[in-house]
């Protein structure tokens, strides 16, 4: 079983992209054949310092590899490194539907979101993760719920693809965690925790100091009223319950047992320390991987060789049934 997803080198990630996503990423190392990709190319659809970059990467990089992605047992790689996402996502465009794309609401939200430009690429961006995946046959993309839309996209392009062209592609399926898939902003729990969207005292980020982790959870919004349950009426409160649940590997309804006669204050101490205990291991890792830049260099470069070997075979597959390029190079057809 192939796994894959993308994870992008924008700013620091944050407790929702950890307990989302990476720690989901983890643990495909032993469920299947993963895949995982730094999309630097996502990375600047939306305002981005071209000095910041390749850091950026880096500390992702760091920061997936002190998580535990062991590049022996995935694929970790530079999604730039590998142009066939690029190739494959102009060709999948011509089944991707025009109207679809103007659904998209990480495209709205991000839209609105911008100051100076609002560019092509961000309307593109689903398309370009359709390609990541799609490139790879997988069939498991391990993501936040804020990310069901854009998989439901690429099933749908490659169902498309499919029934035009033949079947070459693999129809992926998500893996969305049944709680902890959408942590919200401490300080506005309306709206989800986001890289660049991101309210800096609502943000837990994975190497965020344990003090500062401390007063971002002391400060965190919660309704007036008491009872340490969930509601959608309280989303800080419910927001506190499935963090704590999910660090302790445990149903939220167990949390609201221990903690129903609770302060809101206790329990949020309560939450900042297991969450400082849960992060602190991967901080003291990434201290130690982040500053070998030529190692991490070298784990990409690796990965992007294997990584590649994978999708050009997917490409020329794609090409082949598209009539694209010098006939017999499909993988599929004898050359
Ligand atoms: P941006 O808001 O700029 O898109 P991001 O925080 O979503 O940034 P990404 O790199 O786009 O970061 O997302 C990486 C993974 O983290 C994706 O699988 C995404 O679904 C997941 N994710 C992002 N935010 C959350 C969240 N608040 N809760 C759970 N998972 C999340
Ligand atoms: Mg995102």
């Amino acid at each position: 079983m192939r796994i894959f997803s993308g994870i992008q080198p924008t700013g620091r990630k944050h407790l929702g992209n950890y307990i989302g996503a990476i720690t989901q990423y983890v643990a495909g190392q032993d469920r299947g054949d993963a895949v995982y990709c730094i999309v630097d190319l996502h990375a600047i659809t939306v305002a981005f310092d071209p000095r910041e970059l390749r850091e950026r990467t880096y500390d992702t990089a760091a920061v997936l590899i002190a998580a535990g992605l062991d590049p022996e047992r995935c694929i970790l790689f530079r999604q730039s490194d590998v142009v066939e996402h690029t190739e494959l996502s102009w060709l999948l465009a011509s089944v991707t539907r025009y109207g679809d794309l103007t659904r998209m609401h990480q495209f709205k939200d991000k839209s609105a979101g911008q100051r100076d430009l609002v560019s092509a690429g961000l309307f593109f961006y689903p398309v370009l993760m359709a390609a990541d995946v799609l490139a790879y046959r997988t069939n498991e993309v391990p993501v936040g719920d804020d990310q069901r839309q854009h998989v439901e996209l690429m099933r749908e392009i490659a169902r498309s693809f499919n029934a035009r062209f033949g079947e070459i592609l693999v129809v992926p399926e998500h893996r969305i965690p049944a709680v902890g898939a959408r942590i919200m902003d401490l300080q506005s729990p309306e709206s989800k925790m986001s890289t660049t969207a991101a309210s800096e005292e609502g943000t837990v980020y994975v190497l965020d100091e344990p003090e500062r982790i401390e007063r971002k959870f002391k400060r965190a919004v919660t309704d007036s009223g008491e009872g340490v349950r969930r509601s959608p009426d309280k989303p800080g409160i419910t927001n506190l319950i499935d963090i704590l649940a999910v660090v302790r590997g445990v149903g939220p309804s167990e949390i609201e047992a221990e903690f129903a006669d609770a302060r809101y204050g206790e329990f949020k101490s309560e939450v900042a320390a297991a969450v400082v205990g849960y992060l602190a291991p991967t901080r003291e890792r990434y201290a130690e991987l982040r500053p070998d830049v030529e190692r991490l260099e070298s784990i990409l470069r690796d990965g992007a060789e294997r990584a590649r070997a994978v999708a050009s075979e997917t490409l020329a597959d794609v090409r082949e049934a598209m009539g694209v390029g010098p006939p017999g190079r499909g993988v599929g057809t004898p050359r």
